[in-house]
């Protein structure tokens, strides 16, 4: 029978619906604003575009390179993070290029999680790690971070419960993935949070793969540690990061895992008889730009402390846009995202016959009528966390200051 031969795949049933296809169409009209998916409309910095159209001129350049990652960029990433973990990292064995964040998170879970493993996954996450665990045959277990503030709150007002989360792990138990800083929330993990979930995976022998995509954007007050210098942690962790976030150029899709050889081998298969490699000039613009900043690392000019700073004034315009129209904002850590709770707005929409969590709605409603767009906040939980964050919506504050202030003149005009 044809029909039988047209269906898909066991492993990716039940994982067609995506909330980024669902809302990037929508947003797509330009008389909307679009505090939706994240991605910069502030311009990425000169040089990495120089350097891209500078590589494209090299013909060699053009063509396919070494399958793991570029050797210019393998050994940029080696010196930057040879300074950020404080040990030497081996730019063959220890780093695989990839294609994005995206390419990172698929390679380590493809490389390392088993069918029948469990996965220990922190809520809100990003939404692609429990679809990456399902295609892999292992079962995601969820455990949320909970907020008891009601007022003032920030993105470290939310924490897991230790004991809650000790009761995840188990002889099943492969691996834990933590975002840190955390898509949607905003939450940089401390030197205790980490150091919890670091015993908790000694003591049962787990993996952790660390999702830092946003690792150089954290605000006043709050630095991003890696759980990978932990004592112990370096042999059974994976982190994941992304030029797309590093230099605001989330359309050139390059990522990294770095890790411990004996971890990453196995990452490097998946890449070899997947994907194989990545563009070449884009490697090439990537390593020049991460030397330049290498060069510049402690001075104000260093992109990678720059763009906090400058996003530090977006995220204290977006939450006084928010709060002004009473709402209340999670002032995030890191990151460049900010929860809202729009329960103050009473937005009735009984009127939506949907069967879907308010927030789909509400960002749904807001968009057609308010053309306004965000991301709902229930995208990135489990069915069992829903009724908890249904009435928070995502905004992305990567934007120009005149996309912010549009954004204030829909909200501050709502009931008009
Ligand atoms: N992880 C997180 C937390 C993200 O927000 C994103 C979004 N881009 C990714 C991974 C994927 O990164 P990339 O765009 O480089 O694939
Ligand atoms: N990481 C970005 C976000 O969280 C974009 C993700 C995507 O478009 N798939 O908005």
């Amino acid at each position: 029978m044809m029909a039988s031969r047209h269906t898909n795949a066991k492993r990716i049933e039940g994982l067609d619906k995506n909330v980024w296809v669902a809302f990037t169409s929508v947003a797509a009209d330009p008389s909307i604003v679009n505090l939706g998916q994240g991605y910069p409309d502030i311009p990425p910095p000169s040089y990495i575009k120089e350097g891209l159209a500078k590589a494209a001129s090299v013909d060699k350049m053009n063509q396919y390179t070494r399958g793991f990652g570029h050797p210019s960029l393998v050994k940029a990433l080696s010196q930057v993070y040879g300074k950020v973990y404080g040990r030497p990292i081996d730019p063959l064995n220890e780093i695989l290029v990839t294609v994005g964040g995206y390419g990172s998170l698929f390679s380590t879970i493809q490389a390392l999680v088993e069918e029948g493993d469990e996965v220990i996954i922190i809520e809100p996450f990003f939404d692609c790690y429990v679809p990456m665990v399902r295609m892999a045959g292992a079962k995601p277990v969820l455990i949320p971070l909970r907020c008891s503030k009601k007022q003032f709150i920030t993105s470290a007002d939310w924490k897991l419960d230790p004991d809650e989360l000790s009761s995840k792990f188990n002889s099943k138990t492969k691996a834990i993935i933590i975002n840190n800083p955390n898509n949607p929330l905003g939450k940089v993990f401390t030197r205790d949070e980490l150091q919890t979930i670091a015993n908790l995976c000694i003591e049962h022998d787990v993996l952790c793969f660390s999702d830092e995509v946003y690792e150089w954007i954290t605000y006043k007050g709050h630095q991003h540690i890696k759980i990978a210098t932990l004592p112990e942690m370096w042999d059974r962790t994976i982190t994941i990061s992304s030029a797309g976030k590093t230099f605001s150029v989330t359309g050139w899709k390059l990522g990294w895992s770095i890790g411990p050889e004996h971890l990453v081998k196995h990452l490097q298969t998946v890449m070899q008889n997947t994907l194989y490699t990545c563009a070449t000039p884009l490697q090439e613009a990537v390593a020049q730009g991460l030397l330049l900043n290498f060069d510049l690392m402690g001075q104000p000019e260093c992109y990678f402390t720059s763009l906090a700073d400058e996003l530090q004034e977006k995220r204290d315009r977006l939450a006084n846009i928010v709060q002004a129209a009473g709402m209340t904002p999670v002032i995030p850590e890191g990151g460049y995202f900010m929860l809202v709770d729009v329960t103050s707005l009473n937005q009735d929409l009984s009127h939506m016959v949907e069967d879907e969590s308010y927030d789909y709605k509400f960002v749904k409603w807001m968009i057609k009528e308010k053309k306004l767009a965000a991301i709902p906040v229930t995208a990135f939980v489990g069915d069992d966390s829903k009724k908890h964050f249904e009435k928070y919506i995502r905004l992305c504050f990567i934007k120009q200051d005149s996309t912010l202030e549009a954004a204030g003149n829909i909200l501050k005009n709502w009931k008009i």
